[in-house]
């Protein structure tokens, strides 16, 4: 089963979540989305990698909203053994001083062109270990700071032993965020320089082979989204894994800095937007930081209706998706315009289906979907609700939004019942509806079926965003503040349109840039100016799907970081 992989020397991609498909449910958002397009890539370019994550039997959790909209969290179990196939290894690792089995089961992620990719799934849930030990690999991002620590030695240090069991070759290691970064110190065991070389008082590992292997991508200025562990912790559960000297050099003096040990422990590292490269380089002064924009992958979010259109005008798109740079040329307005009503309508009926909410497919609908987390503020739009109803009452629109908290983020979920009082505040004046379990399809539906894709984070705590450019490739413009891929991506009035400015410190203003460039700018195009409009919508599709791709980042990691 194997045998079509271990013949040559692959790339072994470490992830804590990463979206397969849409049954699997294995992701929380932005990080493993990207995961899944990036390994999508690879298939499609026929990179040799090879994906390691856990294999999070009940999932991050399914949502579900209550008539007040509380969010409710239900387990999302789902049956590995109906999308992949259990391997023969067994690997073990010590946490505790007890001895944890790990099993692994194989999904092969096939491309839609003709490449295929392993991905590992580690999995503790076997007969051998006991009680809580089996649920080291069930909870993505669930339990206390010690589960989680499990779950990196789990993935890390255990994942580096799987591929060596199953007989995989690997050219380079790629962590994709910290958590995975404990899969350096399983390295250094494995490279430690033969005892008669070493001089006293010196580290027995070999640091810089170790460096040399590994590269390191981070993903967020956001403090909650880097692991820190305290050393009592870290003690208990690694044991002697690693002499603690050492450890401390590497991860920091007061805590196990996970982020830290990536960074010290790689020789290529980089942030996914060039601001939030730079914002990075000011967090870790003294490191090469480089910057790879994130993108998507081209098929997979694409609308059928646009993927037709592309197929007829532009063939070859999916391979070269810098072809689209001819998309304002190539293809009539009419036709855009068709495809993105086809879009629109299956959206407007999803809708209908999923919250009973029913849209006018003569009017706009404004989208926005994420991660509810404090700093992407989904409530700026309705700062000032008088003000929104106004616009409106001028030139109607609706809204659909979408949106998972994390369990634990009290904060996000007052977010989800302040949205649902203002969609009880707007009735009659703004419809507005709100899908419950945001998920890849919802993303999909959302992104090419509404008239504007909106995102307001907090600069510059938006280290790159993807579902923007989700929303080009879908013909759908922007409106977003200036912060990660958005500062690279927005021409005004061309491919979308800015909120507030490019300034790292302001944000106090931009409820009313937004109200302004609604009422003055965006609404009057779409209802006085089809042409103009449609004209923007080729641009987002002919500059940014054309850059903002996961296959031009694909190519820059293979020819950068993997190739060195
Ligand atoms: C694309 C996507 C995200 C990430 O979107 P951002 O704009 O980066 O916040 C999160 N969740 C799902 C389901 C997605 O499809």
């Amino acid at each position: 089963m194997l045998e079509e992989f271990i013949h040559e020397p692959r790339i072994a991609y470490f992830s804590m979540e990463i979206a397969l498909r849409n049954e699997i449910p294995t992701y929380s958002g932005g990080l493993g989305i990207l995961a899944g397009d990036t390994i999508r890539s690879a298939a499609d370019l026929e990179v040799p990698l090879v994906a390691v994550t856990l294999v999070s039997r009940a999932g991050y959790f399914r949502q579900e909203i209550d008539a007040k909209g509380r969010q409710i969290e239900h387990p999302d179990h789902w049956e590995p053994s109906r999308w992949t196939a259990p391997l023969e290894a067994k690997v073990a690792v010590t946490i505790e001083r007890r001895t944890i089995w790990i099993s692994g089961w194989l999904y092969i992620l096939e491309g839609h062109m003709n490449g295929r990719q392993p991905v590992i799934l580690l999995d503790t849930d076997v007969d051998e270990n006991h009680g809580d030990d089996r649920r080291i690999t069930h909870y993505l991002y669930g339990g206390d700071e010690s589960y989680r620590l499990k779950q990196e030695i789990v993935l890390g240090m255990g994942g580096v032993r799987m591929l060596q069991a199953l007989g995989f070759k690997v050219r380079q290691y790629h962590m994709n965020e910290g958590h995975s970064a404990l899969l350096g110190v399983e390295l250094l065991r494995r490279y430690v320089y033969p005892k008669e070389d070493r001089r006293p008082g010196e580290t027995a590992y070999d640091i810089p082979r170790v460096r040399e292997l590994c590269n390191f991508t981070t993903h967020t200025p956001v403090e909650a989204g880097h692991d820190r562990f305290s050393y009592d912790l870290a003690q208990r559960s690694l044991g002697d894994a690693i002499d603690i000297t050492t450890l401390k050099h590497l991860a920091g003096n007061d805590s196990l800095n996970m982020t830290r040990l990536a960074l010290n422990l790689s020789e290529y590292v980089n942030g996914v937007a060039k601001r939030h490269a730079e914002v990075s380089r000011k967090m870790f002064p003294g490191y090469h930081i480089h910057s790879v924009t994130n993108g998507v992958h081209p098929f997979g979010w694409t609308a059928k209706p646009y993927i037709a259109l592309y197929n007829k005008h532009l063939p070859g798109w999916c391979h070269e998706p810098d072809l689209l740079v001819r998309a304002d040329c190539c293809i009539n307005d009419d036709a855009i315009w068709e495809a993105h009503r086809q879009a629109k309508n299956e959206l407007i009926e999803k809708v209908e289906m999923l919250c009973g909410v029913i849209l006018d497919p003569e009017l706009p609908i404004l989208g926005f979907a994420r991660r509810m987390t404090a700093y992407k503020r989904a409530d700026l739009l309705f700062t000032d609700i008088e003000r929104l109803k106004n616009i409106a009452k001028q030139r109607p629109f609706q809204i659909v939004l979408s949106g998972k908290a994390h369990p634990g983020d009290q904060e996000g979920k007052r977010l989800i019942e302040r949205l649902h009082e203002h969609r009880r505040d707007l009735a009659g004046s703004i419809p507005m509806a709100y899908l419950p379990n945001y998920d890849m399809e919802i993303a999909l539906a959302m992104v090419s079926g509404v008239d504007l894709w909106l995102n307001t984070p907090l600069r510059p705590l938006e280290a790159s965003g993807t579902s923007g450019m989700k929303a080009a490739f879908n013909g759908v413009p922007n409106l977003s503040v200036l912060d990660g891929w958005w500062i690279e991506g927005c021409i005004e009035g061309i491919t979308g349109w800015a909120i507030g400015g490019d300034d790292e410190t302001v944000g106090g203003d931009d409820s009313q840039s937004l109200y302004n460039k609604l009422e003055q700018i965006i609404l009057p195009l779409y209802f006085e100016n089809r042409s103009g409009w449609i004209g923007v919508m080729k641009g987002t599709i002919s500059k940014n799907a054309s850059f903002f791709n996961s296959h031009r980042m694909m190519r820059r990691y293979t020819t950068e970081a993997y190739i060195r």
